[in-house]
């Protein structure tokens, strides 16, 4: 890490920590007291401050809202038994922030400011962090456009953001999910591996009729043929199929997860023999027809590890085995949480402490 970042603190003169119930979070609705800020102007990041959460007043004309130059990111900071505070291997997220800034014209955010910024607001907020089990606080960092100008060209300004909030577990139950094969969330040439907001107000469509369907979560398919399993909702897809845990390789339509690159690290390390590739829906469904898929769920940071409770694609539904008696994702989720919380020893240099 280089120098300190000089930042601006300015605190809240009303904590809203005491009147919070921290036994009702649902995802995304509570926030911390307080918001770090940046600002992008004539090539340069500056007036790094923290100030009390709250609204922010922008031009009507900027290009965020008109052309979507938008894009976040998604983390998690962990209270350990000691009280000690770590955020979850945020160089990984940072690298990916910079990923998307590039994809959609926007200037690259050095990674000793994403992360300094991050461990800088979650210490001042480090009451917020919660110690109930499964328990975290949801990190999102973001950048957009704000340019007061509607020329379809990249914006000159920009603003990165970093709101946090305690967040509880994010699905509490089994998932059904359907096989999408109708809308497509990535195209080879779009966008699908930058965190760019287009992506997911272009999903929601999906979700929303799945839903309606009495479905969870969709699984995305390839955009040519539908022929291909990509994704599932906002998290990376894995199965053990035959003893082999398997996941689609990434590419320019699939978001390069840091859940993804954990537990494929945690599984080669354990002797579990695991392939990244292209994993077609035939096989994935004939693999549940003959038993032969034994676990099947979601990786993402909010979502941790989903298990996947039945499959259906063309109007038939396939069920897998009951989640408890599956050995991998029981295995890896168990032994995710013990990094993360602090309680086994972080060989990997994963937990970054605040
Ligand atoms: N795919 C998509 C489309 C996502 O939005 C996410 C959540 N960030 C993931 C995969 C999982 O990525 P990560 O493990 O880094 O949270």
């Amino acid at each position: 890490m280089t120098e300190t970042l000089d930042i601006k603190i300015t605190k809240t003169n009303h904590s809203r920590l005491q009147e919070t119930d921290f036994n009702n979070l649902q995802f995304g609705k509570t926030f911390s007291d307080h918001m770090f800020v940046a600002d992008y102007e004539n090539g340069e990041w500056k007036n790094f401050q923290i100030v009390p959460y709250g609204e922010v007043s922008f031009s009507p004309a900027i290009s965020a809202l008109h052309y979507g130059q938008s894009f976040f990111e998604g983390i998690k900071a962990y209270k350990h038994a000691d009280g000690q505070v770590s955020v979850f291997r945020p160089d990984k997220n940072a690298a990916r922030f910079n990923k998307s800034a590039e994809r959609l014209c926007m200037p690259q955010l050095p990674e000793e400011i994403f992360v300094q910024s991050i461990a800088a607001v979650v210490d001042v907020d480090r009451d917020w962090v919660p110690s109930k089990a499964h328990h975290s606080m949801y990190i999102r960092p973001f950048m957009f456009a704000t340019d007061p100008f509607l020329g379809v060209q990249p914006s000159s300004t920009y603003k990165f953001m970093v709101l946090l909030g305690p967040v509880g577990p994010y699905f509490s139950k089994t998932l059904r999910v359907k096989v999408e094969t109708f809308f497509t969330r990535a195209a080879e040439g779009g966008m699908g591996y930058a965190k760019s907001s287009g992506n997911y107000g272009g999903a929601m469509l999906a979700g929303k009729r799945a839903t309606e369907q009495g479905f969870d979560q969709v699984i995305w398919t390839d955009a040519k043929n539908h022929e291909y399993v990509e994704e599932m909702g906002a998290a990376n897809v894995m199965f053990v199929l035959d003893g082999v845990l398997i996941t689609p390789s990434t590419r320019d339509t699939i978001l390069d997860g840091v859940t993804r690159d954990t537990v494929l690290t945690l599984a080669r390390e354990w002797g579990m023999p695991v392939e990244e590739r292209r994993i077609s829906v035939a096989e994935i469904i004939e693999g549940a027809k003959t038993g032969k898929l034994t676990d099947a769920f979601g990786a993402g940071t909010a979502a941790t590890i989903a298990p996947v409770g039945s499959i259906s694609y063309n109007g038939e539904e396939y069920f897998l085995i009951d989640p408890k008696e599956r050995e991998f994702s029981q295995k890896v989720l168990k032994e995710l949480d013990a990094i993360k919380y602090g309680r086994v020893a972080d060989t990997h240099g994963w937990n970054y402490l605040v």
